[in-house]
Parts: structure tokens; C-alpha cells; sequence
């Protein structure tokens, strides 16, 4: 059965020259690049806070991989680490030698006032799910908001919603998951605990690490008895007043984060799994004999969806062999973490990028030395003028997708489409026109790292 919505008048609420939806990494270096350009910037956000998987999925170890590598990020991360780090310190994580991760809460609060003091337009509460489209232009985003739709119009789009909705609203064409049957990594529910002991750090010693070591090994050996199909789990901070921060464990496999009856059965089947971890840790976890479930992440998070066509897809052999473009905006570690859409493969595998992700978990670490490209056109979806994407659902194989995916590749793809929207609106453009070698020399300023080859 099927019936046609009826057409509806929409009021024009407000009007920029740059619009960036979606909160997350992503859309908070595009927000910001875009405002500090002098653009009128707005930043529209479903959710009711700021930060994307690192807030609604308590996903606080943003550069974990590059804890032991010597390898600045630079950009707006960079800034946003060193700034968040001067106020709130590490958080209260008292692990002792373990990398930066930002506490998701204190992270909330910050944002809101640093966000405020670039000057954007924030609103919250705002689901995007239209456009108003003339010709290959589009003119307005509609928020569906409780009072019925509302129009925002902006000479320029920014889509950093992560699954690439604005850019779907504008008929894209997009790739989602693996090739031959779209099945995506798992999404996962973290959860955080209290009440566990101190003598997890005793001696300066960090047992959770051995504890993650051992659970792995019961996991493959096939000892646990738990229903989740995950040989892995990292845990966040530790904190002086017994929390762990969170548990990053179950996965719920084969949903479409764009399906609803897929991700009710995600929140579901991950909730299940959840309560199953929680008695395992309290039975078997020395030092978690006293753990209370204190919360459950807002949303199941999702490492990859939809993945938007660009004018380039990025691929893994661009990656191996460091491919040079002239049009390069980014350099960033060679780097994969790809965990294997095929629940039953999960002891397979041993992390090598050779499986591609589909014999087993890859998990390729940073080597001092080996880096790559993004080229601006992984960012220019096809067939629309006036749109940038970023963050995860740019213009991307699959396994190249779960490199890109890093939180700060993410917002630092973010500040390239934030400050290519804003010399857009300034000087009349549209993205595809833009002077590359302009763009490139103003990001260099502004300490987003390029390759060297450029020679800008
Ligand atoms: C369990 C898990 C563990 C991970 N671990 C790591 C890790 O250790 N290190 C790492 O670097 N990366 C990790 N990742 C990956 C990383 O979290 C993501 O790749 C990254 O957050 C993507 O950033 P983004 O801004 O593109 O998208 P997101 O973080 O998904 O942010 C998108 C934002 O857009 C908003 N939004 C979405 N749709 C709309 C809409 N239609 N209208 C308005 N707003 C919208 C969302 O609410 C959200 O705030 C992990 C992911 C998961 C799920």
C-alpha cells in the first residue's frame, strides 16, 4: 500500500551563508573552519548535545591508535585536544600510561561554550531529513521539529550527519557496507560501570589490560558462554570513584543504521548483551566483584552506513601505496580497524589489512613513517552543486572507509568542508570551482597537515 504525503508550506526560519548538519566530529570542524572564515554559520544537530559517537556512544578514545606513535594530527582536533585538556585535565582517568580520552560529559559542556565562542548559530533538537532542491541546488534543509517542518536556507551545505541523510535527501548515489551483500560493521552500545576497585591499579600495574587480554583468549577457547559475538573489550577510564567510563562490547550484527526495525533490534539485542556483560564482569572480573550498571549510551553507534559518491572514491590500494593527488586537503597515518561484518568470523583472522576485513577483525596499527591522502573530491558529491560532505560517509571504499572513520580524520575532513563552504558563499563559488591551490594554502595556515609532495 502507499499514499503521496501532501505537499506542506514551509516558512523560511532563518538564512546563512553556511549550514552544517550533524553535530559530531565532523560537523564541529566544519563549524568551526566555516565561522572562523567570516561565514554566517549555523550547526544543526538531531540530538541534544554536541559531539557525535564521542557523546551519544561514549566513544572517548578519539586517537588511541596514535598513543605511542609520533604523529600530530594538527587542525581544529589538535586545538579542540589541547584545549579541552587545559580545562578538564584527563578527566579524572587514572590509568596509568593509557592515551587521551576525553570524558563524554565534561566534553558536552564544552563544546557548548566553545561552539558559542566561535560565534555559530547552534540549533539543537533538529532532525534534517529533506531538502529543497532547484535544479542541482539546493535551497533550504527542513528540520522536522515538534511544531511541523522549518526551512533554514544557506548559499552552502555542509553534510556531516555521518550517514550522509542530506546528501540521500538530494539523491546521491551512495554505497553502504561491504560489496557483495551491504552488510555494515556491528553496531555497538557502550555502557559505563561503577563501584569498581582500586587494586585494579595496584602497583601502578593496569590488571583491566590483562583483564582484556584474558577475556579474549576464554572468548576464543569458547569459555565464556555469552551470546555476543565479540572477542574484544576496551575499557575507557578508570576513575578514583571506581567508574569505568565505559565498556565498548556488544554488537549487534547485519542492521542497517538507516533501518528503524533494524536499529530497534540493535538497541534491543545490545541491551540483552549488556546485562549478560554485567553479571560476567561482576562473576569473573577480579576487582568488579562490587560493579553497578550505572548507564547505558544514548544511541547504538556505527563505525560506517551509507557511504556518499564522490567525484573520487578513495580506495585501500590509494592508502597502501600512498597515492599522491594534487588535489590532497589531508594527511593522516596509514591506519585500519575494521571490524568483520560476519559475526561467526570473529576468532578469524589476525588483524592484517590483507583479509580486508572479511577473514576476521583487521586491525592495522600507525607505523612511524607511513601516511596518505584524501583528495578534495572525496568530498564533492555527485550531481549536487552547492553540498560538501564529511566525517564517515565520505567518498570511500569500505575498507578505505574504516580508516577515514577516525574521530579526528573526521572532524579534520570537517574543517576542509567548513572552510571550503565559506570561501564558497565569500566569493561566489560553488565547491567544485573552487581554486584548490587557495584552499590548500589557507588549510596549511590554519595547521591541517598536507603531504609534503604538494609544495605548497
Ligand atoms: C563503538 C564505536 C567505537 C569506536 N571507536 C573509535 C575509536 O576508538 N577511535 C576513533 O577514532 N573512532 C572510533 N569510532 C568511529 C567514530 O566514532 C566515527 O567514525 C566518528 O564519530 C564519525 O564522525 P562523524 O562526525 O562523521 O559522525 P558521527 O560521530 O556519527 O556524528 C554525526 C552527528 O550528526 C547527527 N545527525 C545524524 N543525522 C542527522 C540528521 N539527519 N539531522 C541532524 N543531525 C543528524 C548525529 O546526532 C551526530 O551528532 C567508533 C565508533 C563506534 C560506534
Amino acid at each position: 500500500m502507499e499514499y503521496i504525503i501532501k505537499p506542506k508550506k514551509v516558512r523560511v526560519k532563518d538564512v546563512y551563508d553556511v549550514a552544517v548538519i550533524g553535530g559530531g566530529p565532523a560537523g564541529i570542524g566544519a563549524a568551526i573552519a566555516s565561522a572562523r572564515k567570516g561565514a554566517k554559520t549555523v550547526l544543526i544537530e538531531k540530538r541534544g548535545f554536541l559531539g557525535g559517537n564521542i557523546t551519544a556512544c561514549y566513544v572517548e578514545t578519539c586517537n588511541h591508535f596514535l598513543h605511542r606513535a609520533n604523529f600530530d594530527v594538527g587542525g581544529i582536533y589538535a586545538e579542540i585536544e589541547d584545549k579541552y585538556r587545559q580545562k578538564f585535565g584527563n578527566s579524572d582517568d587514572i590509568r596509568p600510561n593509557s592515551p587521551h580520552r576525553f570524558s563524554s560529559e565534561y566534553l558536552k559542556i564544552f563544546l557548548d561554550a566553545f561552539m558559542r565562542n566561535e560565534g555559530i548559530a547552534l540549533k539543537l533538537h533538529s532532525f534534517v531529513n529533506d531538502i529543497i532542491m532547484e535544479d542541482d541546488i539546493i535551497q533550504c534543509v527542513i528540520i522536522q521539529s515538534k511544531k511541523g517542518p522549518v526551512a533554514i536556507k544557506a548559499a552552502q551545505f555542509v553534510d556531516a550527519t555521518g550517514d550522509g541523510d542530506v546528501a540521500y535527501s538530494a539523491k546521491v548515489p551512495f554505497a553502504q557496507g561491504r560489496d557483495r551483500d551491504g552488510r555494515c560493521q556491528p553496531g555497538t552500545l557502550n555502557f559505563r560501570i561503577t563501584g569498581a576497585d582500586s587494586k585494579l591499579l595496584s602497583e601502578g600495574h593496569d590488571h583491566l589490560a590483562e583483564i582484556i587480554k584474558k577475556f579474549r583468549e576464554d572468548y576464543r577457547a569458547g569459555k565464556t558462554g555469552l551470546r555476543c559475538h565479540r572477542q574484544d573489550i576496551p575499557f575507557g577510564r578508570l576513575t578514583p570513584a571506581g567508574q569505568i567510563s565505559y565498556v565498548n562490547y556488544p554488537c549487534a550484527y547485519g542492521i542497517d543504521p538507516t533501518d528503524i526495525d533494524d536499529l530497534t533490534r540493535g538497541e534491543i539485542e545490545c541491551r540483552e548483551y549488556i546485562l549478560e556483560m554485567y553479571h560476567y564482569m561482576k562473576n569473573n572480573f577480579e576487582g568488579m566483584e562490587n560493579i553497578e550498571l550505572a548507564s547505558i549510551a544514548p544511541e547504538i553507534g556505527f563505525r560506517d552506513s551509507r557511504r556518499i559518491k564522490g567525484e573520487y572514491v578513495l580506495t585501500e590500494e590509494d592508502i597502501e601505496t600512498s597515492k599522491q593527488f594534487d588535489d590532497a586537503i589531508l594527511e593522516y597515518p596509514r591506519f585500519y580497524d575494521m571490524l568483520t561484518p560476519d559475526e561467526k568470523l570473529l576468532t578469524h583472522g589476525d588483524g592484517s589489512w590483507e583479509g580486508r576485513g572479511y577473514e576476521g577483525h583487521i586491525y592495522v596499527p600507525v607505523e612511524e613513517g607511513r601516511t596518505y591522502s584524501i583528495p578534495y573530491r572525496c568530498l564533492i558529491p555527485i550531481g549536487v552543486k552547492n553540498l560538501l560532505v564529511s566525517g564517515r560517509c565520505i567518498s570511500a571504499n569500505h575498507v578505505a572507509e574504516s580508516s577515514v572513520r577516525a574521530i579526528s580524520a573526521c572532524m579534520l575532513t570537517g574543517q576542509v568542508a567548513g572552510t571550503a563552504a565559506a570561501m564558497c558563499s565569500k566569493e561566489n563559488l560553488m565547491p567544485r570551482d573552487i581554486d584548490i591551490r587557495k584552499l590548500q594554502k589557507t588549510l596549511k595556515q590554519d595547521k591541517v597537515r598536507l603531504p609534503k609532495y604538494l609544495k605548497v
